[in-house]
């Protein structure tokens, strides 16, 4: 979503006092390329200037003077992912990705907005009953046939491609959000061990309820009371992906004020890319005087809800058998964002009769990324195809995640290109499982 006007000067001279020893040392790059063959985007594009390097080399040239901040650089700011597949494999630890959205954060600061971006991002946000009844009209028009109807004839598609895409994408939308349908507090089932926060992130209240609801009871099966605030706000990842930082830091202090109160152990998440935010406060706010150490200790309680469960479930907890074959795709802001990729498989291998088969594409993005599938369509297909080619070799029935963006990307290419396996969250799984020993014990 690119705004109107742009003035290259004023934007290049707020790149000035960037500090880039906040990103690794961007001065380490070392342009060694070993965080090249990692990136979607030079994957797709096979250009220097799609590159973590490339996008490196050109922030510094903007710091330094030496490069304008005008539309093209711009482009190539926003066509990074966010994925952070570059900072796991870069040796020198710079950190490309954040670079980036900082990079954007100046970019933003700086330009007039896009009325829509402005309105989602400043107004809609805010409220997760606000962005319920956004959704209200697509319920209609999944209930009352129009849907199937539509998708039966490809009618969008003589219309528009983004548009057609944009449909196809949503899943089925439960009938109310999981917080008009859950206590504010679950006891734990058996003995007590302790007290959990739910962060009820908005896609999983709004679109993926059945989800959440499944995380909830794995949490209360594992000993652990739930406590779940219901006027949670998003967590904050769409403006920071867009350079927001305003409307981010009311959203963010209101979300660390809310679980202080709630006396919790942890605060679990289902969906990896809040989980990677809520605990990336503690960095934001580092230099914020008022919010530096509340920041520091809510960060600190965050866990994936996989992180959790696989401490969680100690060697007394029997999992019911599920047939099949499955490999797990890691959301980027799972493996690379937060550096998980055993709890996942854990959990997943302690399964009896479940097959686990590993994708080989060593974390690769689905090209989901937010709203990158919609931003930049052809390019995020692209590498979509390459993940379902890597989901196809694995011979998986079931390809089990833990972000819902990630979700709706694999469900969308299941559909599109009529792929036989299952898309699930690893929490559903999770729970089949256990249900399944309660009818066995
Ligand atoms: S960002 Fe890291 S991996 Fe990439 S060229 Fe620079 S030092 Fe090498
Ligand atoms: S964050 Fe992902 S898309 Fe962006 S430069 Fe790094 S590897 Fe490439």
């Amino acid at each position: 979503m690119m705004a109107q006007k742009i003035d290259a000067d004023i934007i290049s001279k707020s790149f000035s006092t960037l500090d880039i020893h906040d990103y690794g040392d961007v001065l380490q790059c070392m342009r060694c390329g070993l965080c090249l063959p990692s990136c979607p985007t030079y994957r797709t594009d096979g250009v220097e200037t799609e590159t973590p390097r490339g996008r490196v080399a050109m922030i510094k040239g903007v710091i330094d003077g030496k490069l304008p901040a005008n539309d093209e650089f711009i482009e190539h700011i926003y066509d990074c992912l966010d994925c952070r597949n570059c900072q796991t494999v870069c040796p020198a630890g710079v950190k490309a990705g954040e670079l980036v959205l900082e990079a954007r954060h100046r970019i933003e600061q700086n330009r007039p907005q896009h009325v829509i971006k402005k309105f989602m991002l400043n107004y809609a946000i805010l409220s997760q009953n606000r962005l319920a009844r956004f959704l209200s009209p697509m319920k209609i028009y999944q209930r009352t046939g129009l849907q199937a109807l539509i998708r039966k004839y490809d009618i969008l598609k003589l219309i528009s491609d983004d548009l057609r895409l944009m449909e196809a994408l949503l899943p089925p939308l439960p009938s109310k959000p999981l917080s008009e349908d859950l206590p504010e507090e679950l006891p734990a089932q058996g003995r007590e061990k302790g007290r959990v926060g739910f962060f009820l992130g908005c896609a999983m209240n709004l679109i993926f309820a059945d989800v959440s609801r499944a995380s909830i009871d794995n949490i209360t099966r594992s000993g652990y009371r739930v406590i779940i605030p219901k006027e949670v706000q998003c967590c904050g990842t769409p403006n920071i992906a867009e350079g927001e930082r305003k409307v981010y830091r009311e959203m963010a202090s209101n979300t660390i004020s809310l679980f202080r109160d709630k006396r919790v152990d942890a605060i679990v998440t289902d969906c990896a890319a809040c989980g990677a935010e809520l605990k990336t406060y503690s960095e934001i706010f580092a230099k914020d005087g008022g919010l530096s150490q509340r920041a520091a200790e809510f960060s600190s309680k965050v866990r994936d809800i996989s992180e959790f469960l696989d401490t969680a479930f100690d060697d007394s907890m029997v999992f019911g058998p599920v047939a099949g074959k499955v490999s797990f795709h890691d959301p980027c802001h799972l493996r690379h964002a937060q550096k998980l990729i055993l709890p996942q498989r854990n959990l997943l291998k302690r399964i009896p009769d479940l097959e686990y088969s590993e994708l080989s594409d060593e974390g690769q993005c689905c090209g989901s990324a937010g709203i990158y599938n919609i931003t930049h369509r052809e390019r995020s297909m692209k590498i979509l195809r390459a993940k379902t080619e890597a989901i196809d070799k694995t011979g998986a029935e079931k390809i089990v995640s833990s972000n819902p963006g990630c979700i709706m990307q694999l469900m969308y290419a299941k559909r599109e290109w009529q792929k036989t396996w299952e898309v699930q969250h690893i929490s559903e799984l999770i729970n089949r499982s256990l249900r399944t020993k309660e009818k066995i014990v």
